[in-house]
């Protein structure tokens, strides 16, 4: 039977290389952005003229009934999903933390906390052998910056990311009898579009000689993680991270 899977923010950057992955893999892909349409449908049609099935959702992960709406139109157009990747996320201008006002500061958890707790929830009201689901699998995109803590860049990102890692250790045991996986990918200096809402877009090539491999990621090098750890190959493996950063 075929796989579904969901990628929030599956029409840019990280998710996107995940969204075609996943549709190399087989599974029927549905991808949701908050803004960008047309890249939306550029990965959707890729998808399609490959052979594949996709459907792309506009919701803002961090407006619930958003979220209870794209999932229910992933039941309707295709049925119980089987896999998830939290992937939406963002940051804003670099400053330091003296700078902030609440505002910039609630804007990044409601995003990158709020909006990924509501998608694990449909998820996992979908996925549980306690909802009569038949299992799945979770993966939340979290970043070294959780650990490194993203001084004078946007430390309210890193402590984001941080509260992301703290979702996937819980909901990982809390799920763990009910057949659905939870891990976490910890990107390090990936090549997308991020970096320039940040206010930097040559952050990576700033930093890259700080990386021990001495290069940005690419997005595919980070989808190729994720979906691993979604697959049956990771059997065993729950409440786990992956960094994908070069060393760093
Ligand atoms: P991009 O800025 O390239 O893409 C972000 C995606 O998230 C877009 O598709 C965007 O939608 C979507 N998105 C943003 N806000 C919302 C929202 N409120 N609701 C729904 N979707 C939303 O980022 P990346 O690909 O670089 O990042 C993907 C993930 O990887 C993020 O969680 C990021 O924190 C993480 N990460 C990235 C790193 C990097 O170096 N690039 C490093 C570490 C972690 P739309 O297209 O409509 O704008």
């Amino acid at each position: 039977m075929e796989k579904i899977i969901l990628i929030t923010g599956g029409g840019r950057g990280i998710g996107a290389a995940c969204a075609l992955l996943a549709a190399r893999q087989g599974y029927v892909v549905c991808i949701s952005y908050v803004a960008d349409e047309a890249a939306a449908a550029a990965v959707v049609a890729a998808i399609e003229r490959a052979g594949g099935a996709a459907l792309s959702v506009q919701a803002d992960v961090s407006d619930e009934s958003a979220v209870e709406r794209l999932f229910v139109a992933v039941d309707k157009r295709f049925g119980r999903l089987n896999a998830l990747i939290n992937n939406a996320g963002i940051l804003s201008a670099q400053m330091r933390v003296e700078q902030m006002d609440a505002t910039r500061i609630n804007r990044i958890l409601t995003t990158n906390v709020t909006g990924s707790f509501l998608c694990a929830r449909e998820a996992v009201r979908r996925m549980s052998t306690r909802h009569g689901g038949s299992g799945g699998s979770i993966v939340n995109m979290s970043s070294r910056g959780a650990v490194l803590g993203s001084p004078g860049e946007y430390v309210d990102y890193a402590a984001s990311k941080a509260a992301l890692d703290a979702l996937t250790i819980g909901l990982s045991k809390e799920v763990a009898g009910e057949n659905i996986r939870v891990n976490g990918v910890r990107p390090g200096l990936i090549h997308t579009d991020i970096h320039a809402s940040g206010g930097e877009p040559g952050r990576v090539s700033r930093l890259q000689s700080s990386v021990p491999m001495a290069r940005g990621g690419e997005p595919i090098e980070v989808a190729k993680a994720a979906l691993w750890l979604l697959s049956d190959e990771a059997s065993y493996t729950t409440g786990s991270f992956i960094d994908v950063s070069g060393g760093r």
